[in-house]
């Protein structure tokens, strides 16, 4: 929970005719922090942002912005400010002109107007270049002056719609490290909406993965990557090894289920949880199983062969076949002592610590789809 609300959404429904897009989200977002909005397509992730801008009015509920309700305020007289996919510049201003286009309102005396443009454009790393025309600009400069546009407004929240995605891979690595930089540089509230796992998880102070315009979890990166609450969202994350399991004991903040081929497993319980028919579903991320080579031995060890290899230069991708589980094991390995060589077939030895497991509910209020 942050230490001061700078948005608070409060039971706030979209429908499109009968279509709910965003179905009772309820959330806070502390001041100055980097949040992300994060969820397939379709999730509802752009709407509720479109709602905190105001370019969109729910059905219901409320949002407040720095204590003040705002539900039905127009985009132009909340705090807030918006950065597009598409930039939404405009090309035949020079790059000093675009990012002045918005204080022109607030008629402001020239020199303070100059001042104002000349931080925004420090801010973004793109000082002096206020002459140059936006048509002559590259990708990631145009990235820029889209930012520094929003900025010189002083929003107290930027909001970003997939600001990336028009990059390619290694720009967009290295804008990422420079939108992370300028939101701690800068202090405001940054949200910024993505489909991008990895994005959110490199970005963000937290994140709430959003389906079926529902939240199904908000947590830091990290937490939400190793402690994932239902299966969806741990899938979403990125890669996992999904067990099917069976109740054994129940306490109140642990419970114990037998597996197939793992044995006994002692878990944390999640809040909330309540398995259905004892049945439970634990998952265990790929690069949690590591190889054993040689005579190497470990308390928690499996038998299995190799059953596909793919090589990704750095580390290598395998799936592991072991007696008695109904799907193959997914598993990462770096390559320093061969993964990459194993031949398909290849019979290994497999060390697995059994805290690594998360329990996992099937489904809740966040996973219609
Ligand atoms: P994407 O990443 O594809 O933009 P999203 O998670 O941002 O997806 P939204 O754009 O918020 O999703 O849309 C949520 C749902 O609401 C979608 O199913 C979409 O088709 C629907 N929707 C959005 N805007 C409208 C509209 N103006 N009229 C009808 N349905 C809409």
């Amino acid at each position: 929970m942050p230490d001061r609300p700078m948005i608070s959404i409060e039971n706030v429904s979209r429908y499109y005719g009968t279509y709910r897009a965003l179905d009772d989200v309820s959330l806070e977002i502390g001041a100055g922090e980097f949040f992300s909005l994060l969820g397939p397509s379709g999730c509802g992730k752009t709407t509720l942002l479109r709602s905190i801008a105001g370019f969109d009015v729910p059905t219901a509920g409320e949002i407040r912005i720095d204590g003040t309700p705002c539900t039905l305020l127009p985009a132009n007289r909340r705090p807030t400010n918006m950065v597009f996919q598409n930039y939404a510049i405009f090309p035949h201003l020079d790059v000093g002109e675009n990012v002045a286009y918005g204080l022109k309102r607030l008629k402001l005396d020239a020199a303070e107007e100059r001042r104002r443009v000349s931080d925004a454009l420090d801010q973004v790393r793109l000082t002096g270049l206020d002459k140059r025309k936006a048509n002559e600009l590259s990708g990631g400069q145009r990235q820029r002056v889209a930012l520094a546009r929003a900025l010189v407004m002083r929003p107290k929240v930027l909001l970003l719609d997939e600001p990336l995605s028009a990059l390619d891979k290694k720009l967009r690595e290295q804008m990422q490290v420079e939108l992370r930089s300028l939101q701690k540089a800068v202090g405001i509230t940054f949200i910024l909406v993505t489909h991008d796992q990895y994005e959110a998880l490199a970005l963000s102070d937290r994140i709430a993965v959003m389906f079926g315009g529902r939240i199904a979890q908000v947590a830091t990166p990290k937490e939400i990557y190793q402690r994932p609450r239902t299966r969806m969202v741990a899938d979403f994350l990125g890669g996992m090894n999904f067990l099917q399991a069976r109740l054994t004991s129940e306490r109140s903040g642990s419970v114990s289920v037998e597996t197939a081929r793992f044995g006994t497993i002692n878990l944390e319980r999640p809040k909330g949880f309540a398995p259905t028919n004892g049945h439970v579903t634990v998952g265990i991320r790929p690069e949690r199983l590591r190889l054993l080579w040689d005579d190497e031995r470990a308390p928690h060890e499996l038998v299995g062969r190799v059953e596909n290899r793919a090589y990704f230069g750095e580390v290598t991708h395998l799936t592991i076949g072991v007696d008695g589980l109904e799907q193959p094991l997914s598993m990462v390995e770096t390559n320093d002592y061969g993964a990459d060589d194993l031949p398909l077939g290849a019979e290994i030895r497999l060390a697995y610590d059994p805290d690594a497991f998360v329990l996992l509910s099937e489904d809740e209020r966040g996973a219609r789809m």
